[in-house]
């Protein structure tokens, strides 16, 4: 019985004259005279089988998500904000061959072979950091050593507006990318061998058309002609064919090198400027310069030569324009026509081998449906995207967008740090770590770097003399150029609560511990 007089409350189960039962709760009070004396019990029954049966699907549906994590046929994981391994379910320790207990708190790079890989999957991580989903294929190496292909979706995990971890869900396509191998090594012999064929039928017609083989009559002239125009669509055909399939497998080196794409794209306009103009095309040119991207030369160069150049097979009269500009982090380039257009349907299957519009203008223009699909695969090699826009009868717009090269690509730190023998140090294990650091002993001289060099770290004192680190990472979370930036809070002072509500993507405590931060600026780059 507390102070109020209320006894304790009953909740039981009573049964209704029709049989069936309710959840009640009984209010019990107790009713004294002015002495203290108990008068008598004032109950009150609430029925409250509504609250229970709400109480008792809340508990089904917790441990049904539970099941579901338990018992589902993906891989599924649970990363904190620093790439820690929280959580695995059955399926995902089946995959790694590690038991959770084993590996919670280890990092995921545990799981990923050093290399590109481990770079592939630390771009994802720090794109989840970003508020992103991602899905990704990702080789893994098991606790056993062999090494398990995946498909991976990840995205971040928010709470109170805060990413606080990140969720990935994996499934095993060593198989299917096995079978994929296989076939493709198929289709590569077979393509070799038709080729080695192709090329010796049409070498032996050409010589007898030549004359070599004594005088031809016009007919047999004819018809010669014939075999040799086709046989040389065949092997332009199985070239697409092999290209297309050793782009996809991966088996084609690339040869990247800092591009200038002003130059690749003034020489493809220049290179089909003849074809445009003997269709009696406008064909117009909008070439930012400065453009750099990172990729390789003859092979973004086919890309070009392939939209530019459908450009002007699929455009009857009008204007074919070729402009590129860089926006943001993003190299754009655009090629419009005033052409025949698409369908709605037929731009869904565009990028898809062999289409090819069910259009009488295409079927006269000649060509294998292939160009755009490998256009596809070398521009997705590059990290880059290819779309289109279309209204049937009006003309298309193709557009890919690469990634610009701004900067080296060490990552950049900015330190902001007002004690100069601190900010040295921190340098120094910036710079051991490979990457670059610049110094900032004051927080507004911080901040205007930051706006400036747009670093891809900051580590950020929290006591400096004009401005202290909290107010300072407010700022840096309010500039639109700044907001995405990792950072990281160093201080003597226990403010990690208020560091990490502030957006801190971690927190330092000084003396600094070298290895500490070592492992937690690799984790944010
Ligand atoms: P190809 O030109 O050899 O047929 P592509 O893969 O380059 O192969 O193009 C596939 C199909 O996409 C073409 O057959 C055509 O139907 C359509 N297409 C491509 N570019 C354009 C364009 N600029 N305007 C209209 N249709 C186009």
């Amino acid at each position: 019985m507390d102070a109020k007089g209320v006894v304790k409350d009953f909740v039981g189960q009573l049964k209704r004259y029709s049989g069936i039962p309710i959840w009640v709760v009984d209010r019990a009070r107790v009713i004294r005279d002015p002495q203290g004396k108990t008068l008598y019990y004032d109950g009150s029954l609430v029925d409250i089988t509504e609250q229970k049966r709400m109480e008792e699907q809340l508990r089904l549906s917790e441990e049904r998500y539970r099941d579901l994590f338990e018992n589902a046929n993906d891989g599924i994981y649970i990363l904190d904000r620093t790439g820690r391994i929280l959580s695995l379910n059955r399926k995902a320790e089946e995959l790694t061959g590690y038991k959770l207990g084993e590996i919670r708190g280890r990092s995921y790079t545990l799981l990923v072979p050093p290399g590109p890989e481990c770079q592939k999957a630390r771009r994802a991580f720090l794109k989840n950091m970003r508020g992103e989903p991602d899905k990704n294929e990702l080789t893994i190496t098991r606790k056993d050593g062999r090494q398990l292909i995946l498909e991976l979706s990840t995205r971040p995990i928010w709470q109170n507006g805060q990413i606080v971890g990140i969720q990935g869900i994996g499934r095993d396509i060593t198989e299917r990318k096995e079978l994929e191998k296989l076939k493709s090594g198929f289709v590569s012999t077979v393509s070799h061998e038709l080729r080695t064929t192709l090329t010796s039928i049409k070498g032996y017609v050409d010589l007898v058309l030549a004359g070599d083989t004594g005088p031809l009559t016009p007919e047999q002239k004819e018809f010669l002609t014939i075999v040799s125009q086709n046989t040389s669509r065949l092997t332009a055909l199985i070239n697409d064919l092999l290209e297309i399939e050793r782009l996809e497998s991966g088996r084609i080196e690339f040869e990247f090198t800092e591009l200038n794409l002003e130059e690749v794209l003034q020489n493809v306009a220049r290179s089909l400027q003849v074809n445009a103009e003997q269709k009696g095309l406008e064909f117009v040119t909008e070439i930012a310069s400065g453009l750099k991207v990172r990729g390789d030369r003859d092979r973004l160069t086919q890309v070009f030569l392939n939209l530019v150049s459908n450009a002007i097979k699929y455009t009857p009269a009008g204007t074919v324009e070729l402009k590129a500009y860089r926006e943001d982090d993003t190299v754009v380039v655009a090629v419009r026509d005033t052409g025949i257009g698409l369908s709605e349907s037929d731009m869904r299957k565009l990028f898809q081998k062999f289409f090819r519009s069910d259009n009488p203008y295409v079927r006269k223009a000649g060509g294998t449906g292939l160009g755009l699909s490998i256009a596809k695969a070398i521009v997705e090699r590059h990290n880059g995207t290819i779309t289109v826009t279309s209204q049937l009868g009006q003309g298309s717009t193709f557009t890919v967008r690469l990634p610009a090269l701004a900067r080296p690509e060490r990552p950049l730190v900015l330190v902001i740090e007002d004690e100069v023998a601190i900010a040295r140090l921190i340098a120094t294990y910036i710079e051991k770590m490979g990457y670059r650091a610049v110094m900032a002993y004051l927080a507004r001289d911080g901040f205007d770097q930051a706006v400036r060099l747009k670093p891809d770290l900051i580590t950020l004192d929290v006591l400096m003399p004009d401005l202290d680190g909290f107010a300072l990472i407010q700022q840096l979370k309010k500039h639109p150029v700044t907001v995405n930036i990792p950072v990281i809070f160093l201080s003597i002072v226990q403010d990690k609560q208020q560091g990490l509500h502030l957006g801190a993507s971690a927190f330092l405590t000084k003396p600094i511990d070298e290895r500490k931060f070592y492992e937690t600026v690799r984790a944010l780059l």
